[in-house]
C-alpha cells in the first residue's frame, strides 16, 4: 500500500499548482515552440536562483516568440554572469536595515518583514536574488521579528514582503495577521505579492477572509510588469479582495525589452484599472547582480514619463522612482 503524507493529501489546488511549477529551461522552450538557437542570448542555469515559472503564466508567452516580453523575465541567460559594475548583491542596503530577525526598517511609520524566501516564480532582475534568506528572515518563526515591531510604536504600518508571502499556507497567513493585528499601535497591513500574477487561483475564499475581516486596513500591492500578465482570469481573482474593501494597487519594474515604452505602459495602467488596479510604483530597477541587461537609462526613463503623462489620467500614472541607499523614501525620479 502506498501512503501518502498527509499534507500532501490535505495541500490546496493552488499550492499543487505551485509544486508543478516548469524548472526545466528545456521545458519550457519545447513547450512554446522554441529553439535555443533561436533565442537572442544563450540559456543558462543557475544553481543558486534556478528557473521557476507556473504552467499558468507559461501559457500567457506567445508561442514561437523568442522576444516574448513574459519569457524574459524568467528565463535564465547567460548574460546574467557578466560582471557589471555598480551591480552587486546587496543593491539596497536591505542588510543594514535589518531592525529584528526577519524585519526591516527603512522608513518612517513603516516596517517590512521577510516572510519566506520562497516564490511562486523566479524574476531575473529581483533585487533580492541574493538576499541571505535562511539568516535574516522570519520563516521558521516571526516571534523575533514581531517583538522588534512590539517595541517600536511609531510604526503603524506592517508590509508583509519576502519572498513571497502568499507562499505561506492560509493558515500561517491567518496566525501571522492575527498576531499583527493584537499590536495595537499597528493600523495597516501591506502584502506585497507576485503570486495572484502568476497564479490567481493562490486568491482563496480563505484568503479573502482573513485580510478582509482583519481590524486592520489592508492593500495589496501587486507586481505586474506587461499587459500581456492582465488577464480575465486574473481579474475574476482580484475582485473579491476588492468587494472586501481590500486596497488594490500595482508595482512595476521597468525593465528594457520587457516594457520600456509608453505604449506598452500606457496599456498596462489602463487594463489595471480595468480589473480595479491602481498603479503606485514603477521602479527604476536596482543595480542587483546578475540583471545589468535589464538597466533603462535615466533619460529613457525620463522621456517615457512624460509620455505617461501626456497620456494618461493622473491616476494612472505610476510613481516612478529609484531606492537609493540610506534614503528616507523611496526617491521621485523628477528629483533625482
Ligand atoms: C520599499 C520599502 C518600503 C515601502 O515603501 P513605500 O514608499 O511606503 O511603499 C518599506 N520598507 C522597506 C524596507 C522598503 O524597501
Ligand atoms: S516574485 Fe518578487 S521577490 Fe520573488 S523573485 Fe520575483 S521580484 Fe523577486
Amino acid at each position: 500500500m502506498i501512503t501518502r503524507s498527509p499534507s500532501r493529501l490535505e495541500s490546496e489546488p493552488w499550492q499543487q499548482a505551485l509544486a508543478a511549477a516548469i524548472s526545466d529551461p528545456r521545458e519550457l522552450l519545447q513547450l512554446l515552440g522554441l529553439e535555443e538557437s533561436s533565442l537572442p542570448l544563450p540559456v543558462d542555469h543557475d544553481p543558486d536562483f534556478p528557473l521557476r515559472v507556473p504552467r499558468y503564466y507559461a501559457g500567457l508567452m506567445r508561442h514561437g516568440d523568442p522576444a516574448d516580453p513574459l519569457l524574459a523575465q524568467v528565463l535564465p541567460t547567460r548574460r546574467e554572469r557578466d560582471p557589471v559594475t555598480g551591480f552587486v548583491t546587496d543593491p539596497v542596503d536591505d542588510l543594514a536595515a535589518v531592525q529584528s530577525p526577519g524585519m526591516l526598517k527603512k522608513y518612517h511609520g513603516r516596517a517590512l518583514m521577510i516572510t519566506t524566501g520562497a516564490c511562486a516564480v523566479h524574476c531575473r532582475y529581483c533585487f533580492r536574488r541574493h538576499y541571505p534568506y535562511a539568516g535574516q528572515s522570519a520563516t521558521r518563526s516571526w516571534e523575533a521579528a514581531l517583538d522588534g515591531l512590539r517595541r517600536t510604536p511609531e510604526v503603524g504600518e506592517l508590509i508583509l514582503s519576502g519572498g513571497d508571502p502568499l507562499a505561506l499556507s492560509d493558515r500561517r497567513l491567518a496566525a501571522l495577521v492575527s498576531e499583527a493585528a493584537a499590536i495595537p499601535h499597528l493600523q495597516r497591513l501591506r502584502i506585497h505579492t507576485r503570486l495572484p500574477v502568476v497564479l490567481p487561483s493562490r486568491i482563496t475564499p480563505q484568503l479573502v477572509d482573513l485580510i478582509g475581516a482583519s481590524r486592520l486596513r489592508s492593500v495589496v500591492v501587486i507586481h505586474v510588469n506587461h499587459p500581456h500578465e492582465v488577464t480575465r482570469t486574473l481579474g475574476e481573482a482580484l475582485w473579491p479582495l476588492a468587494a472586501a474593501g481590500v486596497q488594490l494597487l500595482n508595482q512595476a519594474v521597468l525593465l528594457k525589452s520587457v516594457n520600456d515604452d509608453a505604449d506598452t505602459l500606457v496599456k498596462l495602467s489602463e487594463s489595471l484599472f480595468d480589473r480595479g488596479v491602481l498603479p503606485y510604483y514603477l521602479h527604476l530597477l536596482d543595480p542587483v547582480a546578475g540583471a545589468a541587461h535589464f538597466s533603462v537609462s535615466t533619460e529613457r526613463a525620463r522621456a517615457i514619463e512624460r509620455a505617461l503623462w501626456e497620456r494618461l489620467p493622473g491616476f494612472l500614472v505610476p510613481r516612478v522612482v529609484r531606492e537609493m541607499p540610506g534614503a528616507a523614501g523611496k526617491s521621485p525620479l523628477s528629483q533625482l
